[in-house]
This record gives structure tokens, C-alpha cells and sequence, in this order.
């Protein structure tokens, strides 16, 4: 399954026979890539279940032949029109089984995924699209231009929320100002909007973006349909378009790679100038770029992907417009093989995130001069990640009358058997004491705590 990486331009002019003979002798046909998928997609199953293959093996032989993928979605979060509860409804309808919800510059929506995800046995792979713009140097009409990058993490989320969540914030606020001047603007061409309308197609938590404008015009009378609306007002450069105040591509790509994500560059064809902007990604860390479609693979970005080694991704988009050519929800086929490469990259990514959530946690606690500082600390990053009661990975405290501060680190429910036996380890090397608890479904739930006094003493000893 290798096939993304190393000595690809070597082999590049090889001819096919070889190319065939070597497909057949690697272990990683497409059915091992598919049961590969559907082992990693499937819940944790108690861990008695996980010995007796057979017991399950009808729903599991359902999962090895259908794994369809959906790697890019929207919901009501931002400019998608289904919640995402309805969004998983709406999956688990067309047979998706793995589903990334990818909302714009907001991770807001992910946890209500997850829980919806858990009735339909779909795995929820925690996405965001993030905003950002072609930087300075490439020249050309290229400087400027807005693009979107992709982030994917593990069952835990991101290992410095803090930080993502900063940055995200500073790109929505930017995306008020922007829907803002699109709606200044078609005032000054006699198409008036009304930012409440607007803000009420955004919803509670999200965030406007041209499909709210777009859709404003539409229910105003200005235009007979979305399309005509981007046409003729909102279109890169038209009358009515703004640019945002989004931060450079590297920068995004540094900022995922920090916080423990994949970086996808999305939708490449959009761009006007993409070859060197990939280029300068690729230096910057990104991991792969779309490169499918609902029409098939687009040879000219298979390419571009193989030259600057990138995994070749792709998803529907799915905004849940209504519009005749939109792309409904799993049809835009990921072959498993893809997949499995996706997974074997992010994985280890992945486990040095939660790694790294472990460590910060005890080093919080003995860096921190101030309990109150502490405190503050983990709390916000409950807020981030999970505002309420999470199946996401989450820091909260906890005071004890009797024996002081304790600080608790939740993980995930969702952890795999080997990020449980990662955290263990993690948590004896560090002096951390822990707590598992298996529920019903084979899920896990770990939580480190420890008074802060005693992860003191068992760090340093
Ligand atoms: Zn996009
Ligand atoms: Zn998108």
C-alpha cells in the first residue's frame, strides 16, 4: 500500500507488466485493503468479541463489502443545510461507513456527529476545512486567492486545541467581515439582502460564507437560482465578491501538522495557478491533495499528486444545497487502497497526538505555577473540544475539599485497542495514574488523574 510513496519516479517509466507483478506479490490487494477498512471502521467490540470472530460476523461481512468512504462534508456548522445529525441520517442512508465532517474553519459540529454516528455504527473521522489564501510570490493573479485546506484527526481530535481553536476563530471572525462587504456591496448594485436573513441561514454556531449570501439572494427574488447568483454577483472577482481575512496556506498547513492532523489540500481544480502552490505545501508538510471526483480520478491531478508524493483524497463536498449537480453523500468512490494509505499515514500522526495530550496534561502540572492557572487551562480546553458532555477527548478538573486539586484528562470513547495500550503506557512512564472503563458497545473511555502533587513527585523521580 505503498504505492504513494518512495521511489516513485524511478519506477515511473517501468512498464506495466512490472508494475502488475508487484501489485500481485505486495501483500495489499484491494480486498485486504477493504477488510483492513472495515476492521478500523467498525466499534470497538468488548474485548471478549474481539477473540470470537465469528459472532458477528454477519454485520462484519456487510462492512467488508460495502466500506464506502466520504472523506469531505458540510453541516448547518457552516454552510452545509443539514444538521449534522441529519447529515449521518442522510450517510448511514447511502451506505456510508466512514464520514469526515470537514465544516468550515469550525470543529463545532463534530461532536454532535459523533454522537449521532454512534445509532448508525459510522465512524466520524473529526475534520475541519480550513480557510487560508494563496500567499505572497507566486505572482500573477494567484496572490490572494482563497483556498481551502482540509484537516483530519484522530479520535481525540487535535493535541493543541488551544491553538487551532485560536486560529480558527480569528479565520471566522474574518468570514463576518467578508459576508458583511458581500452584502455592502449588493446593496450598492440594488440587489439588497438583509444580514439578519443571512445570519439566519447561518444558524446558531456557524459561520456565513458566499452559500448564505447566495441563498439570501435567491429567497430575495434577485436571481432564479444559486448558480445564477454566484454568475452574475459573487464569483471570484464579481461585483459582489470579498476576500477574506484568512491567514497564508503554509501557515494552516504548519498549524494542522502541530496539532496533530493530516493536511489535505481540497478541491485543487478551483485554483488558477495550483502546481506551485502544491509545491510550496508539499515543502511546508501537507500530506495529500483531492484528486477525486464524482467523474472519476482527474488524471491531471493524480499526476501532480504522484510528483510531489501526496496521497490522492477526495470526498462529495456535500452541502446539502438541493441543486441539481450537487454530489450526494458517498458518491464520489474512494477505492479502500486509498484509504488504507490514508490510514497508515495518519495513524502514527494520530498516536503521537494523543502522545503528546498526555504529555502536555502532566507537564501542565508541573510547569504551572498556579493551581487557578490550571484550572483555567483545562477548562478551556473543554470549552474547545467539548462544551458538553463529550465522547471527544477533553480536559476537566475536578476539586477535592479533602485532598486539593485533582486534574482529570478524559480521552475518547472511541479509542482503538491500540491508542488504549499507547495511553496506558504513557500514563505509567510519566508517573500518571489512570482509569479504563469498557461500556456496553466495547467502547473505551480512559481517564488519567492525579493530584498534582503526585504527578510532581512521579515526574521528577
Ligand atoms: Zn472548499
Ligand atoms: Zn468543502
Amino acid at each position: 500500500m505503498g504505492s504513494g510513496n518512495g521511489s516513485r519516479n524511478q519506477n515511473k517509466n517501468k512498464n506495466k507488466k512490472k508494475k502488475k507483478k508487484n501489485k500481485s506479490a505486495k501483500p495489499g490487494s484491494e480486498q485486504e485493503a477493504v477488510e483492513y477498512v472495515a476492521n478500523w471502521a467498525k466499534f470497538h467490540r468488548p474485548p471478549a468479541a474481539e477473540e470470537e470472530e465469528e459472532e458477528e460476523e454477519g454485520a462484519y461481512n456487510a462492512c467488508v463489502t460495502l466500506p464506502i468512504i466520504d472523506l469531505h462534508t458540510h453541516s448547518t456548522f457552516s454552510d452545509g443545510m443539514l444538521t449534522p445529525t441529519e447529515l449521518v441520517e442522510r450517510s448511514f442512508r447511502k451506505g456510508v461507513k466512514v464520514l469526515a465532517l470537514t465544516d468550515h474553519d469550525t470543529m463545532a459540529g463534530v461532536e454532535e456527529a459523533i454522537a449521532a454516528a454512534d445509532k448508525y455504527g459510522i465512524r466520524v473521522i473529526p475534520g475541519v476545512e480550513i480557510s487560508a489564501k494563496v500567499g505572497q510570490g507566486d505572482g500573477g493573479d494567484s496572490d490572494g486567492e482563497s483556498v481551502h485546506i482540509l484537516a483530519y484527526y484522530g479520535c481525540c481530535g487535535p493535541s493543541d486545541c488551544k491553538s487551532l481553536e485560536e486560529s480558527l476563530r480569528k479565520i471566522r471572525e474574518g468570514r463576518f467581515s467578508r459576508a458583511r462587504t458581500m452584502v455592502k456591496k449588493l446593496q450598492y448594485l440594488n440587489k439588497p439582502v438583509n444580514w439578519e436573513h443571512v445570519m439566519e441561514l447561518v444558524g446558531d454556531g456557524g459561520a456565513p460564507g458566499r452559500p448564505h449570501v447566495a441563498r439570501a439572494l435567491l429567497e430575495a427574488g434577485h436571481v432564479q437560482s444559486l448558480q445564477h447568483a454566484y454568475k452574475k454577483y459573487l464569483h471570484d472577482g464579481g461585483p459582489a465578491y470579498a476576500s477574506g481575512d484568512e491567514i497564508p496556506a503554509e501557515e494552516v498547513v504548519h498549524l494542522i501538522c502541530h496539532t496533530g492532523g493530516v493536511a489535505a489540500l481540497a478541491h485543487p481544480w478551483t485554483l488558477k495557478n495550483p502546481r506551485p502552490l502544491v509545491r510550496r505545501l508539499k515543502a511546508a508538510g501537507l500530506h495529500a491533495m483531492e484528486a477525486h471526483k464524482s467523474s472519476g480520478k482527474i488524471s491531471e491531478f493524480t499526476q501532480m499528486a504522484e510528483e510531489f508524493n501526496l496521497l490522492k483524497l477526495g470526498g462529495s463536498d456535500y452541502h446539502g444545497t438541493g441543486a441539481p449537480n450537487e454530489v450526494d453523500l458517498g458518491k464520489v468512490l474512494l477505492p479502500a487502497k486509498v484509504f488504507c494509505e490514508f490510514l497508515k499515514l495518519a495513524q502514527p500522526i494520530w498516536s503521537a497526538a494523543l502522545k503528546s495530550m498526555v504529555h502536555d496534561y502532566a507537564n501542565s502540572s508541573i510547569s504551572q505555577q498556579s493551581a487557578s492557572m490550571i484550572i483555567e487551562e483545562l477548562s478551556s480546553h473543554t470549552a474547545h473540544f467539548c462544551s458538553r458532555k463529550s465522547s471527544l477527548s477533553c480536559g476537566c478538573v475536578s476539586t477535592d475539599k479533602n485532598s486539593g486539586i485533582h486534574g482529570i484528562l478524559k480521552f475518547s470513547q472511541w479509542l482503538r485497542k491500540e491508542d488504549r495500550e499507547l495511553l496506558m503506557a504513557e500514563a505509567s512512564n510519566l508517573g500518571l495514574k489512570y482509569s479504563s472503563s469498557i461500556d456496553l458497545s466495547g467502547r473505551a473511555t480512559i481517564v488519567l488523574f492525579g493530584t498534582w502533587q503526585e504527578v510532581k513527585v512521579a515526574h521528577y523521580s
